[in-house]
């Protein structure tokens, strides 16, 4: 009786400590990351209560923001270099080029930096002088070149281009449109990790409320990198039979958030893509700005055409001021903008549905726009953002 009685406590004993470690699990890897660029991805998945509660959905986010580069570009320059490294492109003492002044430029730059690369990026010349004094701190050559269309050899992705191949062998173009390396990145990382988290609550290996309970991601584009690579790999992944939490849809649905001036909206919702100088372009610093930084965009890419995008929302109201307020979370424009498209979503999923979005960046970079804007626009309210 004696024997049997301390066999019982010890298995009791093993499976608390196993429930405690498993309770105890950091919300990131914790293990120790080999250099800075390990620190790259795995972000923590979070949910948003004000907005669960407000839709009646489980509306969850990712939070790209806590990336080193401070947004999901990390992903994607990282994934750009290392897939030109290992095709022998890109070679020691080589440069890369891009076209950016936003957030892949800053992420070019600390990936370069990181890797012992020289960073040249073209920007149009009206781009903010905090994102100039960005790039330049973290090593990077900004060239600024007017505002032109796409058409135009002056456009940034055209010079980008041509600055590159004069540089000749040994330095890429990293051409974030069109390279694939971009959807791939979110694939293999945003899209995986989104599948595999779970909560904090969950204990037990057959615990995974996430995994094969996506029933819609909500994304805007600005390549359509993270559109593509999380829409072709929630698409194509099938419930965990292990799961408890029975899949409710038989596939996720995937909305594009598309901001005013954006041609991507009419490309989803009636299959052409207009002239956005003749009939869509809302111009806030130029008449080839959108009005959202980051997203919309005015040509399909190779990375949006790979997107598998099932419905579509014209977005412009304003969000971030909700977000910090009910949240607590101090974000981008773009980052809010999702959270206005996963209000839209909401309304034609079934209640209980678990919508997941990313949170691009942090608002930082936008104290001179986006938060201005939150700052002006105090006191107003609006109908659906608070
Ligand atoms: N948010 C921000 C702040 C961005 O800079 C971008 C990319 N330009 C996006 C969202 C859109 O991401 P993607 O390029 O993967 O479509």
């Amino acid at each position: 009786y004696f024997g049997a009685a301390t066999a019982t406590a010890g298995l009791a004993c093993v499976a608390l400590l196993l429930l405690r470690s498993q309770r105890r699990r950091p919300r990131r890897d914790d293990s120790v990351a080999s250099n800075a660029l390990d620190l790259i991805g795995n972000t923590p998945l979070l949910e948003l209560p004000s907005l669960s509660a407000a839709t009646g959905c489980r509306v969850l986010a990712k939070a790209e923001f806590l990336n080193p580069g401070g947004s999901a570009k990390d992903r994607v320059a990282a994934a750009i270099v290392a897939e030109a490294e290992a095709a022998g492109a890109l070679r020691e003492g080589g440069t890369v080029v891009e076209a950016t002044a936003g957030s892949t430029g800053i992420s070019l730059a600390l990936v370069c930096a990181a890797k012992g690369y020289r960073c040249h990026l073209v920007a149009a010349d009206d781009v903010s002088p905090q994102k100039r004094e960005l790039i330049t701190a973290l090593g990077a050559t900004l060239e600024l070149v007017r505002p032109a269309a796409i058409a135009d050899a002056a456009h940034p992705v055209n010079v980008a281009r041509a600055r590159a191949a004069a540089l000749g062998d040994g330095s890429i173009f990293a051409d974030q449109f069109e390279n694939l390396a971009n959807t791939r990145a979110h694939e293999a990382g945003t899209a995986a990790e989104i599948w595999a988290q779970r909560s904090r609550e969950c204990h037990t290996r057959l615990d995974w409320p996430t995994r094969g309970t996506v029933d819609a991601f909500v994304m805007g584009a600005g390549t359509g990198g993270t559109l593509a690579g999380v829409s072709r790999t929630l698409k194509r992944r099938k419930a965990d039979p292990r799961s408890r939490i029975p899949r409710r849809k038989p596939s996720v649905r995937v909305f594009l958030a598309d901001p005013p001036g954006s041609a991507l909206f009419h490309r989803v919702e009636h299959g052409v893509l207009y002239a956005p100088q003749q009939q869509e372009r809302t111009a806030r610093r130029n008449r080839y700005d959108t009005i959202m930084e980051g997203v919309g965009c005015d040509r399909l890419t190779a990375n949006f055409a790979a997107a598998r995008i099932d419905a579509a929302f014209r977005e412009s109201c304003a969000m971030a001021r909700r977000l910090l307020r009910d949240e607590g979370l101090f974000v981008g424009g773009s980052a809010a903008m999702n959270c206005v498209g996963v209000l839209r979503a909401a309304e034609v999923l079934p209640p209980g549905s678990t919508i997941v979005t990313v949170l691009c960046d942090g608002g930082q970079r936008y104290l001179h726009s986006v938060w201005r804007e939150e700052r002006r626009r105090e006191g107003e309210s609006c109908a659906q953002c608070g």
